[in-house]
């Protein structure tokens, strides 16, 4: 079937739906054609077997994400906080220790080695302009190193280089030794600081969604002309653009392309995209993640004054929350595997990484955390509408050779999603904000 539109829009995440409804509020129509079954992306509710909602993918909303705040305001969303009571935990050599609020307990040569480093990464940070990273005054010279070379070079104990790595990991959801130290400044100023990209309360892992994330991606959808199952595999583009996909064509005066950069390396350009974008797009890998989530009959580290926050300097889970629903009627622990540990863990069956969630932890809250009722995953990597998460991320000397063209149509194509987003690139309020931007181009 082949159909006529003002603006087609590839991909049913938050970008692509917000642009569509950007649209729809501006009198344009819009077709939005997705691959899967589903709306959301890399934002998934699922049902855990015998157990609550869990949020699989995106599921945080903080300070300044002011888009998606905006949106869930404007639909009544229930939030709730991210549970904090108690004292969190921070694993070194196997020991657990208890801690209060943002500072580990650890030696004080280690606390200055942390400090120190964190505050010079945030003061290079904020020399990094965020629509155009490449401008910076160092960017040459940041561009062509990776942070994992930075972390070795300045910081003196393995304590703080462990534990740091692990924090950074857990928000990079990349190995650090492959993504270049301009890309990582660019991405901490985008999410304001580290603290706030750390933080539960006041931070980025401050507030959930009650029922699940991928409700408000539902909602935003309500009205809109989303077509599901709609893989779409080539696009001619000159005077108008004509999008082909797995039921048929749609034909447009304008397309946004709102799908991570290497899914769209997959789709077949007539004529071909100019080297820089294609170069750019060649040039950016996804990071990897797995949310290991167990659910047990009650919350039971709360019983020990526990929150439920672990900091571990051993994988495969590095970092864990208390994920459990707001009113606790039985207990989640959710623990991130990232970068090479989530690659480590993916390789294994449900039954490998069930088994490994479990020893990270025990290692942290005890025997009781052996018995989950309930435990479930979801390996992003394999996902192939996703190939990996949270996002992509830029190797060294890309930012600076071909960065420039991120946001620059192609004739009729504008380019959309999170990885395009100026504040917080690779978050949902990144999506949100980039879908918006492109709908104006347009
Ligand atoms: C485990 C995990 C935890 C995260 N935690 C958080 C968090 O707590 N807070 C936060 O703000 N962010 C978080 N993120 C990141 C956040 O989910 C993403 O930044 C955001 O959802 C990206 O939205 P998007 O619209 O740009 O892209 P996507 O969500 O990837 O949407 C792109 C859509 O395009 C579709 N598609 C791809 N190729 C094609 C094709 N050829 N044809 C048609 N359709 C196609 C895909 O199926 C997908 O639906 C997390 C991500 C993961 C995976």
């Amino acid at each position: 079937m082949s159909e006529r539109t003002d603006v087609v829009i590839i991909g049913a995440g938050f970008a692509g739906l917000s642009a569509a409804r950007a649209l729809r509020r501006a009198g344009r129509a819009a077709i939005v054609l997705e691959a899967r079954d589903r709306v959301g992306g890399r934002v998934y509710t699922s049902q855990a077997p015998g157990g609550p909602w869990v949020d699989l993918g995106g599921q945080w909303a903080g300070p300044t994400q002011d888009h998606l705040l905006a949106l869930l305001a404007e639909q009544g969303a229930r939030t709730f906080p991210t549970w904090t009571t108690g004292d969190n935990l921070v694993l070194v050599d196997g020991k657990a220790r208890r801690y209060r609020g943002t500072i580990p307990r650890l030696g004080v040569a280690s606390l200055l080695d942390v400090g120190q480093a964190q505050w010079r990464l945030e003061r290079m940070a904020r020399q990094v302009p965020l629509d155009a990273p490449w401008t910076a005054r160092h960017a040459e010279r940041w561009d062509a190193t990776t942070l994992g070379a930075w972390l070795a070079r300045n910081l003196r104990t393995t304590v703080a280089r462990d534990l740091l790595t692990a924090g950074l990991e857990s928000v990079f959801a990349a190995e650090l030794g492959q993504m270049s130290l301009l890309h990582a400044l660019f991405y901490i100023h985008s999410g304001r600081d580290l603290d706030t990209l750390f933080g539960t309360t006041d931070g980025a892992q401050a507030t959930r969604v009650d029922g699940g994330m991928q409700g408000v991606a539902e909602r935003l959808a309500s009205g809109l002309d989303v077509r599901l199952g709609c893989a779409v595999r080539r696009v001619e583009h000159g005077a108008a653009v004509t999008v082909h996909h797995d039921r048929g064509a749609v034909t447009a005066d304008r397309a946004i392309i709102a799908i991570p950069p290497h899914l769209i390396a997959a789709i077949d350009f007539t004529p071909r995209l100019p080297p820089e974008r294609a170069a750019l797009i060649a040039q950016t890998p996804m990071g990897a993640v797995i949310k290991c989530t167990a659910i047990y009959d009650r919350p039971f580290w709360r019983d020990a004054g526990l929150s439920g926050l672990s900091l571990s300097d051993r994988g495969p889970i590095h970092v864990a929350f208390d994920n459990s629903p707001p009113d606790g009627s039985c207990g989640v622990l959710m623990g991130f595997a990232e970068a090479d540990a989530a690659r480590r863990l993916g390789a294994l069956d449900e039954a490998g990484r069930r088994a490994a969630a479990l020893t990270c932890f025990v290692r942290a809250y005890g025997g009781a955390a052996a018995t989950p009722r309930a435990y479930t995953d979801h390996v992003w990597e394999h996902d192939p509408w996703s190939g990996g998460c949270y996002g992509a991320f830029c190797p060294p000397n890309t930012w600076t050779t071909v960065g420039r063209v991120i946001r620059t149509p192609v004739g009729r194509l504008h380019w959309a999603g999170t990885e395009t987003a100026t504040h917080w690139s690779g978050y949902i309020d990144g999506a949100i904000s980039s879908g918006l931007r492109a709908a104006a181009e347009v």
